[in-house]
């Protein structure tokens, strides 16, 4: 990527996108293009066509998506898969009318079949069925993958797709019913600190293992396969390592400096048992995560918007 080409990075106001776009300023790109939901939205097919045929972007960062944790997967079953399946198409095939030959495309680890052997490889696609919570979003991503595979196919685009692990940093969404786990534990330790409770509450069994990236090692991954011109297929990114969903609540809670105890609620569901990505194929190219658990969790937290309630 020169540093003047012209670089569209999708869902910028999101963790993953506003990641992305601080890598690439601080990389020296200065061509950065972006629009925000009400200047431009991607469900709308002829809007983004003519956006697209408009500004002719040499690359495009799909890091927009309709997302959420377990609960919000679960009961927004017909908002995740739709929305996801429109803004990808639009976008790809958008990208392709446009002449965009580079482009890469996010999904989420959550793709691969429920109970497959771990660490998950980028070949253990659509080998077996998925976990049920999340399945009409990981239906749609898995769509995204093949419609991005099939431009290179028939067009001899050269459209990548990463798949990241769990990721969290600034501008996370840190609302308690919709978010993902880690939000939600340092929003719910904060708050449990602050009121002087005795408990707080996780969901599940904290028997469910994850791994966790800080986002902005997402975004120079990112980078990074765009900048060494890689168009192969699909890559995970991650770290290599996981946790219990017990040990990340305890570590919050340290960070936190919430010193009453952890309380499982079990009637929410823990999802799949594990999901640790097999990271061989991003490190056979030159990357690998830098941010330890803890110093990501901990710059999180500073960044967090309820911080700025504490007074
Ligand atoms: P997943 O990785 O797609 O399952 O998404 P989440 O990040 O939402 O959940 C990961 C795991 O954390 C699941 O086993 C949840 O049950 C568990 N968990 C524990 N407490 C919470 C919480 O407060 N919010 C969420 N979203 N998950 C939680």
């Amino acid at each position: 990527m020169n540093p003047d080409a012209r670089i569209y990075v999708t869902g910028h106001r999101g963790m993953v996108g506003s990641a992305i776009v601080r890598r690439l300023k601080a990389g020296g790109y200065t061509n950065i293009i972006t629009r925000t939901h009400a200047e431009l939205d991607l469900i709308d097919q002829r809007a983004v066509h003519d956006f697209l045929a408009e500004q002719k972007p040499d690359y495009i960062f799909i890091a927009a998506a309709k997302v959420g944790g377990i609960q919000a997967n679960n009961l927004y079953r017909a908002d995740f898969l739709y929305q996801n399946l429109l803004i990808e198409s639009n976008l790809i095939h958008g990208a392709h009318l446009a002449g965009v030959q580079r482009l890469m495309f996010l999904g989420s680890s959550c793709i691969y079949p429920r109970d497959c052997p771990q660490p998950i490889r980028e070949d253990y696609l659509l080998t077996g069925p998925l976990e049920p919570t999340n399945e009409p979003y990981a239906i749609a991503k898995i769509a995204g993958i093949k419609l991005a595979e099939s431009y290179n196919r028939q067009h001899g685009r050269q459209y990548i797709s990463a798949m990241p692990t769990n990721l969290y940093g600034p501008n996370d969404n840190y609302d308690l019913a919709n978010s993902h786990v880690l939000p939600a534990l340092l929003r719910k330790a904060h708050e449990a600190r602050l009121r002087g409770d005795a408990e707080y509450v996780v969901w599940g069994t904290g028997t469910p293992m994850r791994e966790f990236l800080y986002v902005d090692d997402l975004a120079d991954a990112c980078v990074h396969l765009m900048q060494t011109g890689y168009d192969g297929p699909l890559v995970n990114i991650g770290t290599g390592t996981d946790v219990t969903i017990r040990e990340l609540a305890e570590t919050v809670m340290d960070i936190v400096g919430f010193q009453g105890r952890i309380v499982f609620d079990t009637s929410k569901p823990d999802g799949t048992p594990r999901k640790l990505l097999d990271v061989s194929r991003l490190a056979d190219l030159g990357w690998r995560a830098r941010t330890p658990l803890r110093e990501g969790i901990r710059l999180a937290y500073e960044a967090a918007p309820f911080q700025a309630a504490r007074g």
